[in-house]
Parts: C-alpha cells; structure tokens; sequence
C-alpha cells in the first residue's frame, strides 16, 4: 500500500466521504444487513474521487473476508479501517 493512499484513508476528506457512503446505505451491510461500520474499496479506479460503484458499505466481518478475497492480509489502521 502505498503512503498516500495510507494517508488520504486517515484525512478528513476521506471521513467525510465514508460517512456518506455510510449514509446512504442507512449503516447496514450490503452483504449480511448486519450493522455497516466500514467502507471497502471494491475498485481503485476512482480513488480521491470515489464514486458509489467504487466501493461497498460493509460490516467488520464482512470487510476482513472481502479483504481476504483480494487476497490482502488484514490490517486496520484504526477503527475505521479501511485498505
Ligand atoms: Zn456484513
């Protein structure tokens, strides 16, 4: 991962944006209905511009298994952790 990208994760920009992205699914996981808390990049086409299509609201458990199917080690950053 490269260090911009680490950093444009932990910029306000980017909280804000999950937060919407977050909104907008009414915090519910898009693949269990379980309470969402993460946002996962599903492609990194548009990164610092994300569009909807870009990414997926998802819950914890969610989010490690789609992290894994990318074939990545799992490692959060913080709370928000999103790779
Ligand atoms: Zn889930």
């Amino acid at each position: 991962m490269n260090p911009e990208y680490q950093a444009y994760l932990r910029s306000t920009e980017w909280r804000e944006k999950r937060k919407e992205f977050l909104e907008e699914a009414n915090y519910e996981c898009e693949r269990c209905n379980n309470p969402a808390t993460q946002v996962h990049h599903t492609s990194y086409e548009n990164i610092y511009n994300e569009e909807k299509e870009d990414v997926e609201v998802l819950c914890k458990s969610c989010h490690e298994e789609a992290e894994l199917e990318k074939g990545k080690e799992v490692e959060y950053g913080d709370e928000y952790g999103e790779i």
